[in-house]
């Protein structure tokens, strides 16, 4: 059987973590947790990050730090997983989904600005697959209706929102326009620098990097692992003591070990959203061999590619499709079937030949928990989605062999 994931060790978890236990600090905020923080900071441009317990912590962390209050509303994309949306329902948010690019699992930028209302408080872009939401659209409506901007960049490790195409001689870059061609100055426009992408040097800018928040997963289903874990990325620096104190308990034990105060004390509302030393260590392996994790998931995924792209030239499936402006880190290999009956045919057959492939995400507006709370209207991509696509084995120690092999299997059933 050629299992959906497996998870992958690098060999060294077990020495840091042993390394983490003989040292005799094993609660959180230690030496492997500053050493994973500062990674992502320095590679990423992140202003300030925090090791969590999960994405799913980093979330509700950041629901804390939007200062959510109940009948405040939060614009999430139906088409994800309960999380992205659970952090904000807990603080008491109204939850207002909106539908998917027609191409993309992505939110549709150019669906949200209808949706904003007084009540607005957040958008909450999910990274699908790694691959970036429109986010210079996300970031001007945040500028124009003063909201924050949250990403779920639960499965966007090492992937990147690249630098528009040249602008007009002193304009705007070309993908900034909506509609109009207006600039709107912006402190949080990428272009002009919160987090990643001045750092990067005109690179592009890391995912989570751009919005006030991001939350990352190293659950042992995405590219980089703890078991369970997550990160959250705070790039407005208006946040960071806050966030410091709801990260521990509600108590400003950090000031306390910088020296800025003489005593620690309940001082704010919070938990405890830090993973211990032990996770952290797990985690710094995993960082280690990063490229190399990467470098083989993006074999894997353009070997799908290709082998699939003549299924797809003749219809009778659909392949990702890539924003102009996203790159890939390869965290899942997906296609879209034709149809509902499609998708089961091909699970099926691949089960039959010893090959897992899943599908995922129930539309969360038609969810046995938040449908009866939703009064929107229907999202017939989300719901598509919800339908239609599919998701292939895919991790590290996948070997081409079983890759060429799925293709086969793919291919065998439309012939
Ligand atoms: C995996 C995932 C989460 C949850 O991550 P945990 O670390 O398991 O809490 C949230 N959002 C998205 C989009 C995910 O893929």
């Amino acid at each position: 059987m050629i299992p959906f994931n497996k998870p992958y060790l690098t060999g060294k978890e077990t020495i840091y973590i042993e390394q983490a236990v003989k040292s005799g600090k094993i609660s959180g905020n230690g030496m492997f947790t500053q050493k994973c923080q500062q990674f992502f900071e320095d590679k990423y441009g992140f202003k300030k990050c925090l090791l969590t317990t999960s994405c799913t912590d980093a979330l509700e962390m950041a629901a804390i730090l939007c200062n959510i209050q109940p009948g405040d509303e939060v614009i999430i994309p139906s088409y994800t997983f309960v999380s992205s949306a659970l952090a904000f329902v807990r603080q008491g948010a109204k939850i207002v989904f909106a539908d998917s690019q027609e191409n993309h699992p992505n939110i549709d930028a150019d669906k949200i600005e209808a949706l904003i209302t007084e009540r607005t408080k957040v958008i909450v872009p999910v990274h699908y697959a790694g691959m970036a939401c429109d986010m210079d659209k996300i970031m001007q409506l945040a500028e124009k209706y003063n909201l924050l901007v949250v990403e779920d960049a639960a499965q966007a490790v090492d992937s990147y929102y690249l630098p528009a195409p040249q602008p007009p001689k002193g304009g705007v870059s070309a993908h900034l326009i909506n509609g109009n061609a207006t600039e709107v100055p912006s402190k949080y426009s990428p272009f002009r620098g919160l987090g990643g992408r001045a750092a990067l040097g005109g690179r592009g800018a890391a995912l989570g990097s751009i919005g006030h928040f991001s939350a990352f997963s190293f659950h042992e289903t995405k590219n980089i692992i703890s078991g369970e874990g997550g990160m959250l990325a705070i790039n407005d620096e208006r946040f960071i003591q806050r966030a410091e104190i709801i990260w521990e308990k509600g108590t400003n034990r950090a000031s306390f070990f910088r020296g800025e105060v003489n005593k620690y004390g309940w001082v704010d509302t919070g938990s405890s959203f830090l993973p211990s030393e032990i996770i952290a260590a797990f985690l710094w392996a995993q960082i280690e061999n990063l490229d190399d994790i990467q470098s083989k998931r993006k074999q894997i995924w353009n070997r799908y590619y290709e082998g699939l792209k003549p299924l797809a030239d003749k219809g009778y499936l659909k392949l990702p499709e890539m924003p102009i402006f996203a790159t890939n880190n390869a965290h899942m290999f997906y296609l879209v079937c034709n149809s509902l009956e499609d998708r089961t045919k091909l699970i099926n057959h691949l089960k039959a030949n010893g090959i897992l492939a899943v599908f995922h995400y129930l539309s969360l507006h038609i969810s046995e928990y938040y449908a009866p709370k939703y009064d929107g209207r229907e999202l017939a991509n989300c719901d598509m989605f919800a339908d239609c696509l599919v998701r292939l084995p895919m991790f590290y120690e996948l070997e081409v062999e079983s890759v060429n092999k799925i293709v086969m299997v793919i291919k065998n059933i439309f012939q």
